[in-house]
């Protein structure tokens, strides 16, 4: 029967042969569901439903816990067809047998396919990357039900797939589920953290001022709501100081907190990568060690500035667009400090010095239990400290065993210890599990954020 015969190498599964056939079942079950939704006009989540069961011949284990997931919403889904279409028939006195029949027919088929993929035959078939699988699959699912309850709570259409072709959203989610879980993949490691983090932050903030100068040329529907704000960190919390209202980015900005700590300043500001990019164009810190007044007190002082000038231009009744020129003139200091100090200095002197929201963060940031930690077994080498542009590192703060209050947990610094001694650490979990948690949650919100952060 078995065609394709392949003795998995590995644990408890050696000898078990695998059969393609055993995908018969999952497929004709995802594609019976994808049917479905197409003719109720839901293209996306048709294609998305037949992208996953073709994705099942690439027997990436992540994929077997999400097709399982799949396949039980499919049953719920199929069972109150079933309540809906019997009801429809009994208020017009029709018959609804037969149609009981083929729908017990469907569920069967369905519970049957989850019933295939539970087998120790399909558990064969998975074979590829089974270390990762449960983290892949975990950022797949975070991103798709995050997009999706932002799609269905918005009181508008979110995703900009919905806007240009109607109908195609559960299209982009599951796009950006798979984009999520691809990219997790690649930051397995910490060498793999330290080299994509800086491309995809990059690639969200290009995205995010690609939509915003499309927006402003006149392609509206790229822009949030229509109505515009300025895009400069400082304003997530004097925006709202001066206006009295408008907490959206406020809200995103404290999950971020709650979820990842400072990281927001690390992996998902759209002006923070810039600053990323300047410090870059050194290979190394000049002369790095840990910033230690301006971290605090220069960035308090522009936080009391922005916030006590947003305070004082709405009690004096200032036109808002007094306001936005204020608003505007603090963020080109901003990307001056950038010009200036980060490309020379090789060090993130405009987010470790002047930016107040990354203070905030740096602050607030302390109610997520995430943190770096040195181990006491650390030699002291100093090997990481050149990695970290924050200003976060030196010999002072290797002996005290953990980064300065600018640290934004990047993990940069991870991948330079060969002792392993610097590392994520969680209540409760190992290093390693604390930085593949992590690392879930950040990529997780970098996919979700490429499909609804926009101004
Ligand atoms: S410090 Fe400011 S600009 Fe830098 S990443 Fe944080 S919020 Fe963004
Ligand atoms: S101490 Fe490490 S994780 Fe923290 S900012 Fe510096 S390089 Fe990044």
């Amino acid at each position: 029967m078995a065609d394709v015969k392949k003795i998995v190498q590995s644990g408890a599964m050696e000898n078990v042969p695998v059969n393609r056939y055993r995908l018969l079942l999952p497929v004709l079950a995802l594609l019976l569901l994808a049917s479905h939704w197409f003719r109720q006009g839901d293209f996306g989540l048709a294609a998305a439903l037949a992208g996953l069961a073709g994705l099942l011949f690439t027997r990436q284990a992540w994929l077997r816990p999400i097709v399982l997931a799949a396949l039980l919403w499919g049953g719920y889904v199929w069972a109150q067809t079933v309540v809906d279409l019997i009801t429809i028939r009994l208020v017009f006195d029709l018959p609804w047998m037969r149609l009981t029949g083929i729908m017990s027919g469907i569920i069967l088929l369905d519970g049957l396919a989850m019933a295939s993929l539970l087998g120790g035959g399909s558990e064969a078939w998975f074979d590829r990357d089974r270390e990762w699988a449960w983290p892949r699959a975990a950022i797949f699912a975070i991103t798709v039900v995050c997009l999706a309850v932002a799609r269905n709570k918005v009181g508008f259409p979110i995703l900009l797939a919905d806007r240009y072709l109607p109908g195609w959203g559960w299209g982009e989610v599951f796009l950006l589920g798979f984009y999520g879980q691809w990219v997790g993949s690649h930051m397995r490691t910490p060498l793999g953290h330290r080299r994509y983090r800086p491309r995809i932050w990059g690639l969200f903030s290009a995205l995010f001022f690609l939509q915003l100068g499309l927006g402003l040329l006149g392609a509206d529907r790229m822009l949030m709501t229509g109505t515009l704000h300025l895009p400069v960190p400082a304003m997530i919390v004097a925006g709202p100081v001066f206006r009295g209202g408008g907490f959206f980015m406020l809200v995103l900005f404290g999950v971020t907190l709650i979820l990842v700590g400072p990281a927001w300043c690390s992996h998902l500001c759209y002006i923070g990568a810039w600053d990323d990019a300047m410090s870059r164009l050194r290979a190394r810190p000049f002369a790095p060690r840990a910033s230690r007044g301006l971290s605090l007190w220069g960035r308090g002082a522009t936080l009391l500035l922005t916030v006590g000038a947003a305070w004082g231009l709405r009690a004096l009744g200032v036109p808002g667009v007094s306001a936005v020129l204020f608003g505007a003139a603090f963020g080109l200091i901003g990307v001056g400090m950038m010009l200036f100090f980060s490309r020379r200095r090789g060090m993130m002197v405009h987010c470790a010095e002047f930016c107040p929201i990354g203070l905030v963060g740096n602050l607030l940031g302390r109610v997520s239990p995430w943190r770096i930690r040195i181990g006491a077994d650390c030699l002291q080498c100093g090997a990481c400290v050149p990695r970290c542009r924050y200003g976060a590192l030196d010999a002072d703060r290797l002996a005290k065993g953990r980064p300065a209050l600018s640290c934004t947990l990047c993990g940069d610094c991870v991948s330079a210890c060969s002792d392993n001694q610097i590392g994520y650490a969680f209540p409760g979990l190992s290093p390693n599990n604390a930085r593949t948690a992590f690392i879930v949650l950040a990529v997780s919100l970098h996919a979700v954020f490429l499909g609804v952060a926009r101004i």
